[in-house]
């Protein structure tokens, strides 16, 4: 039974900063889905001579290898020669598959260049994997037991291929386990304190498998659970994922991909509410999010960014006195911007965040990461004070995400 794959990713361009292996990550996900683990990856600039010896290695150790890029047609398009070397194959040309490049150059009125009949030489033995998408076709060998593929490198052809060519079979050669997944996204709280909550209950549990991951602002929790079937596996998780929504509650906003604009946004649609937003220290970036969602022109009025201490006098109608008294960065300001845009702005909620996002511009009295956010709905004024670590962006992002988190919560 196949449970374990390795990857060989070809290219030197993949070992700069300007391009990410994400074929990789995208077959990652793809042989999880089937109960593959990936144990190990490589990525290898164009060169015969260490792709070789990285092939060699991986089809000593590996039973399942995949290797992406390297196919085209230029001269430093090697994995094919490569892999026939390690696997003692001879290259042979394949007519069938030099029609097929020769019929893709003339449907498009042009002849083949030379260059191209190099895509037709395979190693024999091979199972050859159509390529819709572009002229390299991909490769199947399966030397003693092993399984060695060979798929094309750009992403829109290796994507296709691999799941139209590859996928079932892996599938099958993987004793049919399946996987099922569930993802929570909760915010509001810290993934230590998340982690101190569930940890006592997920512990329990080897099968579903449980990863907690953080970013600014959230954590998400992903269960996964093998069974024989997709229904098993969905029962296995359920149970888990059960108790731990249970445990959280309002915590979660999501139990899926939404993010939370897009849970804000379903919200304010439901309860048929506009919002507008007068931002400080986020610069805009609520109203980006918000109007990132399609569809939010229905429920979403006006963003302004209310930089300077001018602006918010003039766009949120807040009272020179309250500034000069509370300073920019105060509960007063952030109360003065939600209620002055909702009002000039006639939206049923109105939201104002003022801070300091840094590095500079902090003091004792009102440090870096100091964030005031407030939220105006009919005669209620709700106001929250954040104190967040770390660099500028990250107390952006964090400040956004209390800001929608805070709408969000209203409308529960
Ligand atoms: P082609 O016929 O286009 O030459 P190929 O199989 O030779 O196909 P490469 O030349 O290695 O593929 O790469 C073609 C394109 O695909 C490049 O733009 C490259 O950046 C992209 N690409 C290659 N490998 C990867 C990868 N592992 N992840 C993401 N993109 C990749
Ligand atoms: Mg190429």
């Amino acid at each position: 039974m196949l449970q374990h794959a390795e990857i060989i990713a070809i290219g030197s361009e993949l070992l700069t900063p300007d391009r990410l292996d994400t074929n990789s990550l995208f077959l990652t996900e793809r042989l999880n889905s089937i109960g593959i683990e990936v144990e190990l990856k490589t990525i290898v600039g164009d060169n015969e001579e260490r792709l070789e010896q990285v092939a060699r290695e991986a089809v000593k150790r590996s039973a399942l290898v995949i290797a992406t890029g390297g196919l085209g047609p230029t001269e430093d398009d090697v994995t094919k020669k490569v892999f026939a070397r390690v696997l003692k194959r001879q290259m042979v040309l394949d007519d069938q598959i030099l029609e097929r490049i020769k019929a893709r150059f003339r449907r498009r009125g042009l002849e083949m260049p030379a260059n191209n009949a190099r895509q037709a030489l395979v190693p024999v033995g091979g199972r050859i994997l159509d390529n819709p998408a572009g002229t390299a076709p991909g490769l199947w060998m399966e030397p003693e037991g092993r399984h060695v593929i060979l798929l094309p490198g750009p992403p829109p052809e290796l994507k296709p291929m691999f799941e139209e060519c590859c996928l079932p079979r892996l599938a099958e050669l993987a004793g049919g386990v399946r996987l099922f997944k569930q993802v929570f996204k909760a915010t509001g709280i810290t993934e230590s304190s998340l982690d101190e909550r569930i940890a006592p209950i997920y512990v329990k549990y080897k099968n579903p498998v449980t990863t907690i991951l953080a970013s600014p602002g959230e954590v998400q929790i992903h269960l996964t659970g093998r069974g024989r079937s997709e229904e098993e596996a969905r029962k296995i998780v359920t149970e888990l994922a059960d108790k731990i929504e249970f445990e959280l509650g309002d915590l979660i906003f999501s139990r899926g991909e939404e993010n939370l604009e897009q849970i804000v946004g379903y919200y304010l649609m439901m309860r048929e509410m506009t919002l507008a937003v007068a931002e400080s220290c986020t610069g805009g970036l609520v109203a980006q999010r918000i109007t990132s969602v399609p569809g939010s022109s229905s429920y979403f009025l006006t963003g302004v960014t209310c930089y300077s201490n001018r602006s918010k006098i003039d766009l949120a109608g807040i009272p020179p006195l309250v500034i000069e008294m509370s300073g920019a960065v105060s509960a007063e300001v952030a109360k003065g911007l939600a209620e002055g845009i909702r009002l000039k702005t006639g939206a049923t909620l109105g939201l104002g965040i003022t801070g300091v996002a840094g590095p500079a511009g902090g003091s004792v009295e009102k440090p870096v990461g100091l964030v005031h956010i407030a939220l105006s709905m009919d005669s209620s004024l709700d106001h929250q004070e954040l104190r967040l670590a770390g660099d500028r962006e990250r107390i952006r992002l964090w400040a956004s995400q209390a800001a929608l988190d805070m709408v969000r919560r209203k409308l529960i």
